[in-house]
């Protein structure tokens, strides 16, 4: 299925969600696109708060999920493309906190 990219600023025409102000559909950028889904990001002029949304093309339409970050664009694109944490990541971390050459501290 072929994303509607002409139609995409439409759709995310909307309001920032902190301060109220109308979000400028230029200042919108794909940070990455994959199969029927994308992750767009933004920022908002007035209160420059940073929005992510992911946004998925179903044959019901645009489906999104946006939430509110202090990431900027670079910092977004920059973890957008990173590899998922693995379970032998995870073990890998915990043998070297047991060894005492990692010390997480909460
Ligand atoms: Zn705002």
């Amino acid at each position: 299925m072929e994303l509607p990219l002409s139609s995409l600023p439409r759709k995310l025409n909307h309001h920032c969600p902190l301060c109220g102000r109308i979000l400028v559909n230029d200042d919108v950028e794909i940070i990455s696109l994959h199969n029927n889904q994308m992750m767009v990001y933004t920022t908002c002029g007035s209160c420059g708060v940073g929005l992510i949304a992911k946004v998925s093309w179903l044959p019901q339409g645009l489906v999104g999920l946006g939430v509110l970050t202090d990431l900027t664009r670079d910092e977004v694109k920059q973890t957008a493309n990173l590899s998922p944490i693995t379970a032998d990541d995870v073990l890998a971390i915990k043998m070297l906190t047991d060894k005492g050459y990692l010390e997480i501290k909460v």
